[in-house]
């Protein structure tokens, strides 16, 4: 098979690309490396194992002829393009709205015309401020207002949710949506904002663990393997074609309990610093109080089972920054 990754030297597109490779499928990437990077893609490039079976192409998604050529030759496309990480949305909103909204339509457009199955990466901020648990799929959606620009991702990630809802009603594409909650692992980076590379790192290097507010408000933290994993078994399931699936991780946790887990795990001499959300993001943030998963859905289509504990996920974080 070929497989199409958009956002593919990213994160969670790298971990698909090496598990589709592993398991002897052709990978191709479109990646604008806008957050994304080569290294992420590096053990797989210098594999020889891998070689003539890995494409990358370094383009946004925005430009037509590479995506209509890939999407051509693929027979199944990952849309994983996207503006992410709270810091990147605050700071360039209109590049960022652009992005999930015209690429994620391009993508569709492009999929549907040769008829390829598509999965469409979304988000558990799609949910909005929510503070009852778990989140299931059939919830409502509670926005801050939108002089609140957070609020801008998970409004222009819900437009792409229901344009590939649409697809599949109005031209019967099939697409799936995978709302994914707090996806960590190694190869994550903290520039973006995201928590736990953030803390490893201050925790590795000494210096003070920034929690944002007083770090009551919690997550459930899932492991990329386990994305990985279910993207995978989705793609394969006729049933997930028109749904909206969560994929989520099992232990709910404060901020402030992984901050001092991970001092913990590290052996950090480092503080814990209190920074006010104001400071650290302006005066329109609002944060998620509560995030927690609801997986009997994913479970009941495709025995969905996540079982690596946060510290098993943090411990393998830990050593691969002490390696790298
Ligand atoms: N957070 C924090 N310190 C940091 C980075 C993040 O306290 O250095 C908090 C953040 O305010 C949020 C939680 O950790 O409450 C998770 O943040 P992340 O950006 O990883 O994910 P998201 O906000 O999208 O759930």
């Amino acid at each position: 098979m070929k497989i199409l990754i958009t956002g593919g030297a990213g994160f969670i597109g790298s971990h698909l690309a090496e598990a589709y490779l592993e398991k002897g499928d052709d990978v191709y990437i479109i990646d604008d490396l806008s957050t994304g990077s080569l290294d992420n893609l590096q053990p797989m490039t210098s594999d020889p194992r891998f070689q003539n079976r890995i494409f990358v192409t370094v383009d946004t998604i925005l430009n037509h002829e590479s995506l209509l050529e890939l999407t051509g030759i693929c027979d199944v496309v990952f849309h994983l393009a996207a503006a992410v990480g709270v810091l990147t949305i605050l700071e360039k909103p209109l590049e960022s709205i652009r992005t999930n909204i015209q690429g994620t339509e391009k993508v569709l457009e492009l999929c549907n015309k040769f008829k390829k199955k598509v999965l469409i990466a979304s988000t558990s901020e799609v949910y909005g401020k929510h503070l009852h648990a778990p989140l299931v799929e059939t919830d409502n959606i509670i926005y801050g207002p939108s002089s609140k620009f957070r609020w801008s991702y998970a409004a222009s990630k819900l437009m792409d949710e229901f344009t590939a809802l649409a697809y599949y009603r109005t031209h019967g594409l099939k697409t799936i949506v995978a709302r994914l909650f707090n996806t960590v692992g190694p190869r994550q980076t903290g520039a973006y904002g995201m928590v736990i590379p953030r803390f490893v790192d201050q925790a590795l290097s000494g210096k003070p663990l920034t929690i944002y507010g007083d770090g009551s408000q919690t997550r459930t933290f899932t492991y990329v393997k386990d994305v990985v994993q279910a993207f995978m078994a989705l793609m394969e399931t006729d049933d997930a074609a028109g749904q909206v699936l969560n994929i989520g991780g099992i232990e709910e946790i404060s901020i402030r309990s992984l901050a001092e887990k991970i001092i913990e795990l590290t052996a950090s001499g480092s503080r814990i610093e209190y920074i006010p959300y104001e400071k650290a993001f302006g005066k329109d943030f609002e944060d998620m109080q509560r995030r927690v998963p609801g997986i009997e859905k994913i479970h009941k289509l495709i025995g969905y089972d996540p079982k690596t504990t946060l510290d098993e996920i943090l411990r393998q974080i830990i050593a691969s920054k002490q390696i790298g």
